[in-house]
């Protein structure tokens, strides 16, 4: 653990490791035809790993297309010197239009207002906005309804400041096999598809897999994969485990700042959920807490990893800080081989030694997804790329 560096300022941090992200990347390019384009998902900030040194890894590892959820990540991109077609996946409010044109950010359009209002944008500078068409098959969450997709593109198609780059749909239940819904949803979507041509317009490129998509359902690779979370080295289901192998990218460590070997009965933290059991009980505190996305909920419930041993976590997960617990004459197992002292490396999610404490790990304790977990780490602890 020395060879880690530790920020000057707070001794907590993520780590990202970017040989991992391309080698992840790379596995899912070699997945993709010749044809087949790699969109990567570096919405909220890369799922907290770093949108702009993320987007360059995955391209020098083949990706050719960026996608985020809001318009400020993809301005963000642009101001930081990301030339490559970004595409935000929901239609943005209204206001936007100026914004996205200027930026050359291609949004998700499903309105023929807000279609409009960036086709007058776009048209007033002298530009073509290039947009992709959303289409809801079935997951009722964005996107024109199905039936009226080709009535969309017809009202807005006369407009010299629109082109049409992509039509695309998104998956509920991509994650699951054999599912019933998810080949409804991709029937529906090949309706649509064939429609929209049938009807002469141009669809551009089409694509609807996200991660378990591009793994499991390699008929619908059209055009264009976007591949999210598998890239930062975390399965979006059980069911693509075997089918690829993948190297989680984040591990999330700090350094004890402090540590005593307080009373028996002596409480920790607020509310004094924990108090010491007996004598030769170490209390270390680590400056990583819930505002940093360790969530309060894993209070009294996680471990962390310390000179390659397992030890509880105790007491309640502050904002700014946690504390653990170490039994000097416990089992090997959960405890390092020496005491713990101030400036100990622990790892709250990585490896130490031969123990590993993943996202999904601390994902099923929180009742929640690897996503959510990564997304939080991103909160405001300082990346270290390595
Ligand atoms: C987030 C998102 C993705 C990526 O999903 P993963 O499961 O992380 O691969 C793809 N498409 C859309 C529309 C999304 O919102």
């Amino acid at each position: 653990m020395d060879r880690v560096t530790s920020p000057a300022t707070r001794w907590s941090w993520v780590e990202v490791n970017l040989a991992a992200l391309r080698r992840n990347t790379s596995a899912f390019r070699r997945r993709l035809g010749r044809g087949v384009q790699m969109m990567c998902v570096i919405k909220a900030d890369a799922y907290g790993h770093g949108a702009v040194p993320c987007a360059k890894t995955m391209h020098a590892a083949g990706a050719s297309q960026f996608a985020v959820a809001t318009v400020s990540e993809g301005v963000a991109l642009r101001e930081a010197g990301i030339e490559w077609p970004v595409l935000v996946l929901s239609e943005p409010p209204v206001d936007c239009v100026g914004t996205l044109v200027e930026h050359d950010l291609m949004p998700a359009v499903y309105t023929a207002d807000f279609a409009l209002a960036l086709g007058e944008a776009a048209a007033a500078r002298g530009r073509v906005a290039r947009y992709h068409l959303a289409v809801d098959t079935g997951m009722t969450r964005i996107g024109v309804r199905r039936q009226d997709a080709v009535e969309l593109r017809r009202t807005i198609d006369f407009h010299r400041g629109l082109e049409c780059a992509g039509t695309f749909t998104h998956f509920a239940t991509a994650d699951t096999l054999d599912d019933w819904d998810f080949a409804l949803q991709l029937n529906r979507f090949r309706e649509v598809v064939a429609a929209l041509r049938g009807a002469g317009l141009d669809t551009g490129l089409v694509h609807c897999d996200n991660t378990p998509g591009t793994v499991l359902h390699p008929e619908c690779h059209f055009d264009m994969c976007r591949v999210g979370v598998g890239l930062y080295g975390l399965h979006p289901a059980d069911a693509t485990r075997p089918m690829i192998d993948l190297e989680p990218v984040m591990s999330v460590r700090g350094r004890v700042v402090r540590v005593i070997y307080p009373n028996v009965g002596d409480g920790v933290g607020y509310g004094l959920t924990y108090r010491v059991p007996k004598k030769n009980i170490q209390v270390a505190t680590v400056p990583i807490g819930y505002a940093d996305g360790l969530a309060r909920e894993l209070s009294n419930s996680m471990d962390v990893l310390v000179g390659g041993a397992r030890c509880r976590q105790v007491g309640n997960i502050c904002m700014d800080q946690f504390m653990f617990a170490v039994d000097v004459n416990s089992a090997r197992a959960y405890r390092p081989s020496r005491p713990v002292e101030y400036g100990d490396v622990v790892t709250v999610i990585g490896e130490d030694g031969d123990e590993r404490i993943g996202a999904d790990e601390m994902a099923s304790l929180r009742n929640t997804i690897n996503y959510e977990v990564v997304c939080d780490f991103g909160m405001r602890l300082e990346k270290i790329y390595t």
